[in-house]
């Protein structure tokens, strides 16, 4: 990607700047271009904001492991100096702290904030890819190498949210990961403590006028609406499609009872799959998320509880794949026979030190068929002959007939399951997991394209934001 000639593009990696009581990272980036645009006029983004959701299993997530990257443009001479950008992103950082009450120190959070040139992310793509499906750390040297390319660490907020910041900023460089984006709308503050009021039936006249370009707004088997999250944090609800336009269509359909302070439009990596990699059970470990191809080999064990356990062996070794209840998955589990060709995604969790994959997902690709065969009659007498052995024939054993290849007498058990592809319902859906009314919208190509931040992100309600 070229800069131009009169601005340059930057990177900002933020993570982990919320906690179990409150705040939200998006909310953070949503104050801070705003805050950027009117201290800096001439600022753009050279992409939305990117929401980057990380491994689903990492114990020490607060909810669904996201973290934010903005793509900014700025006159070169303000970035020739990145270590006064992090400055300024920190006082600003320090400004919504204080809004919004946020002490660091009691409220545990581990907040990490990087920024680089676009230009030096080339070749850290690993850093995405293994924070989405894996564990990753930056040890010592990992962040020496990193400074040496010209990448600036905060040294205010330098905790574990390093690691998700650096791979928001480097999921822009997986030219293999498909894309969504996510409109969000955040409450007035005086709001937090209420219930969250959203008409139902806005919510399906939006999913029917958007329908092919959105997903998981209204869950019409359960008569549920899914775009509002219910905790206490600034989030009002969410709206998930292929496109940031029909996105802002919602702003008009969907009625809420508050007031929207702000909204912003998030690039995402959400409902992609992007963290099922292609594995071989050899190569599973606790906490990896990954995707296996095997054959079943033991009858479903239904748990206490209604989980229900199988295992699955292929080329490199076995593993005990978990389905649990709320995933509505145990229904498929519990039909599966041995011999059946499956896929499964998922992550790996230890059982008493054994590893178990915890299905999220699971594609029937073959059939086991069982032939269920009676011997032939004998053509003298009628009555049914006997088997003699393998490769010995059958034998009646009132006419001392014996016939080595006779005509048998099968029928085919039916399978109860057939080749498809299985998911849960989309309330029990996590962030990343592909819903099936996207298979076949994938988008692999992102164009560079300079976006003033206000198509981006608009504070509505100043007064009322923080
Ligand atoms: P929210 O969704 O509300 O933003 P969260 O669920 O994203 O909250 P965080 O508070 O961001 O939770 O905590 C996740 C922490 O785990 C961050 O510090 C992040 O850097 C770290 N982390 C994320 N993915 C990995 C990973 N694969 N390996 C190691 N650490 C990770």
């Amino acid at each position: 990607m070229e800069n131009n000639t009169d601005f340059c593009a930057i990177d900002v990696g933020l993570d982990d700047f919320d906690s179990h009581t409150g705040g939200c990272t998006t909310h953070l980036a949503t104050y801070l271009l705003n805050s950027l645009a009117s201290k800096i006029k001439s600022t753009m983004l050279f992409d939305y904001p990117n929401l980057v959701r990380l491994n689903p299993s990492i114990p020490w997530k607060t909810r669904g492991n996201g973290a934010v990257a903005l793509r900014i443009l700025l006159p070169c001479e303000i970035t020739e100096n990145l270590e006064s950008v992090v400055e300024m992103l920190e006082e600003l950082i320090d400004d919504y702290m204080k809004k919004m009450s946020i002490e660091p120190e009691s409220t545990g959070i581990e907040p990490g904030l990087v920024v680089a040139r676009h230009t030096a992310l080339n070749g850290l793509v690993w850093i995405y890819r293994k924070a989405v499906s894996d564990i990753a750390f930056i040890d010592q040297d990992l962040y020496l190498k990193l400074s040496r390319r010209g990448i600036v660490f905060s040294k205010r907020f330098n905790k574990r949210g390093l690691v998700g910041a650096l791979a928001a900023i480097t999921w822009i460089l997986d030219e293999e990961s498909d894309y969504t984006y996510e409109l969000l709308t955040y409450r007035s503050r005086k709001m937090y403590s209420r219930d969250r009021c959203i008409d139902e039936n806005s919510v399906k006249l939006f999913d029917e006028l958007t329908r092919g370009s959105t997903f998981n707004n209204y869950d019409y088997n359960e008569d549920r609406v899914l775009i509002a999250p219910h905790g206490p944090d600034p989030i009002l609800y969410g709206i998930r499609g292929e496109d940031p336009e029909t996105l802002k269509i919602g702003l008009h359909v969907i009625r809420v009872c508050e007031p929207i302070a702000a909204w912003t439009i998030f690039r995402t990596n959400q409902g992609t799959d992007s963290h099922a990699v292609a594995r071989t059970i050899d190569s599973l470990r606790p906490f990896r998320t990954g995707k296996i191809r095997g054959v079943v080999v033991s009858t479903p064990k239904i748990l206490q509880g209604g989980a229900v356990l199988v295992k699955v062996f292929d080329s490199t070794g076995e593993i005990l794949v978990a389905f649990f209840k709320p995933s509505k998955l145990t229904e498929v589990a519990s039909n599966l026979d041995i011999g059946d060709l499956i896929e499964v995604q998922g992550h790996v969790k230890l059982w008493n030190g054994v590893q178990v994959l915890h299905g999220e997902k699971i594609a029937l690709l073959s059939i086991s068929r069982k032939v269920h065969c009676k011997a032939p009659p004998c053509p003298h007498c009628g009555r049914r002959m006997k088997r003699k052995g393998i490769g010995k024939g059958y034998e009646c054993e009132h006419c001392n007939i014996t016939i080595l290849n006779p005509v048998l007498d099968c029928i085919t058990e039916i399978h109860t399951l057939s080749h498809a592809l299985y998911l849960p319902p989309p309330h029990a859906q996590k962030h990343l997991v592909k819903p099936v009314e996207r298979y076949g919208r994938e988008h692999y190509l992102w164009m560079f394209t300079p976006i003033p931040v206000a198509s981006a992100t608009q504070i509505i309600e100043p007064l009322e934001f923080l």
